[in-house]
């Protein structure tokens, strides 16, 4: 379990997330929710290790990722991360780019071969290994960045606006093979958009966030019926 325990950020004297508060159970996929700026990012930042907070705490389990004393590196905290702009190699193949983090790992070549084709399979691009990036769509372009992200065994997923880059058709397939992939892996995922049908989709809850403060944090259905602010009730009912 991910706990965020009144936890502040701030850049210069711009108070970015003000005394933040929440609990991600394990398996969980959780939307963050909100509008441009409302410090979205900066909670996944903080998450990954990249960005330390001024005040509170982040803990997995019952071990500290941040406090007042202690802040664990990005490289030790076990987490993929998968941002709009999916950074592949070029010059590899599908294979080679999924298989680059094992490498570098020094894992031994028949324990590589299963993990690889384990995470391809995760994201049905089994039939791609062979291929390089430039020949595929933006959508199994962004599955080859996840499942690089997943052969490296995560405690947790970190998706930032994954989807931001695709158009509507291929919005909506992706957001199914998210779906799916949850299902099968049992990952913890945790999922920044500002686009309220694609969080509606497919999270199993819902942090909605307005000016750097958690305003509501519930299943989709009950956003819906029971919004616990007009702002919230406004943000849920506009149509993307
Ligand atoms: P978006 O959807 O536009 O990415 P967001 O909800 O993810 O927005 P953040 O990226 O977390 O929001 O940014 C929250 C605020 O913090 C913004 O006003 C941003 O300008 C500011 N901010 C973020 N990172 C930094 C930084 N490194 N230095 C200064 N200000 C920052």
């Amino acid at each position: 379990k991910l706990t965020y325990d009144n936890v502040s950020k701030s850049f210069g004297n711009i108070e970015v997330l003000k005394s933040v508060s929440l609990d991600i159970e394990d398996g969980e996929m959780i939307a963050l929710l909100g509008p441009s700026g409302c410090g979205k990012t900066t909670m996944l930042r903080l998450t990954a290790g990249f960005e330390r907070p001024n005040f509170g705490a982040i803990y997995k389990g019952s071990s500290v990722l941040s406090d007042a004393r202690c802040h664990l590196a990005p490289e030790k905290r076990n987490m993929g991360i998968v941002f709009q702009s999916y950074a592949l190699w070029p010059n590899m193949t599908v294979a080679e780019n999924v298989a680059y983090p094992l490498k570098i790992r020094k894992i031994p070549e028949e324990q590589m071969e299963a993990i690889l084709f384990d995470a391809l399979d995760m994201v049905s691009l089994l039939d791609f290994a062979d291929k390089e990036p430039a020949t595929l769509s933006g959508g199994q372009r962004q599955r080859v960045a996840l499942a690089r992200c997943l052969v490296m065994q995560p405690d947790a997923v970190l998706l930032d606006e994954p989807l931001s880059n695709l158009d509507a058709h291929l919005r909506e397939v992706m957001q199914n093979s998210f779906v799916e992939f949850h299902e099968r892996s049992g990952a913890t995922m945790v999922y920044v958009t500002h686009d309220q049908s694609e969080a509606m989709a497919m999270a199993d809850r819902i942090a909605v966030m307005f000016d750097g403060e958690l305003a509501q944090v519930d299943k989709p259905q009950n956003l819906y019926s029971q919004p616990k602010t007009e702002r919230v009730a406004r943000f849920i009912g506009q149509s993307s």
